[in-house]
C-alpha cells in the first residue's frame, strides 16, 4: 500500500482476467460494515468482478474546512 495523501479515489479502469485487459468499470455498493462501505468493481462488459475497496469512514468523510 502506498500513497499517504490520496483520497478516496474512483478507480475508472482495471485489468479484467476475462476481457484480459483494461476495462471500465462499474462502481456497486456491495455491503455496509461497521468500519465502512465495501464497494466492488465489476467489469463494464463482462460483469467480472474485478475488485473491490472498502471505504472506511475516516476516509469518506470529507474535510470541511470553515
Ligand atoms: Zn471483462
Amino acid at each position: 500500500m502506498k500513497g499517504e495523501s490520496y483520497r478516496d479515489f474512483d478507480a475508472t479502469e482495471l485489468y479484467c482476467p476475462l476481457c484480459k485487459r483494461a476495462v471500465g468499470v462499474r462502481k456497486r455498493l456491495l455491503l455496509i460494515l461497521p468500519q465502512g462501505e465495501k464497494y466492488d468493481y465489476t467489469c463494464a462488459f463482462c460483469g467480472t468482478s474485478v475488485g473491490d475497496k472498502l471505504v472506511t469512514m475516516k476516509d469518506k468523510g470529507p474535510v470541511v474546512l470553515r
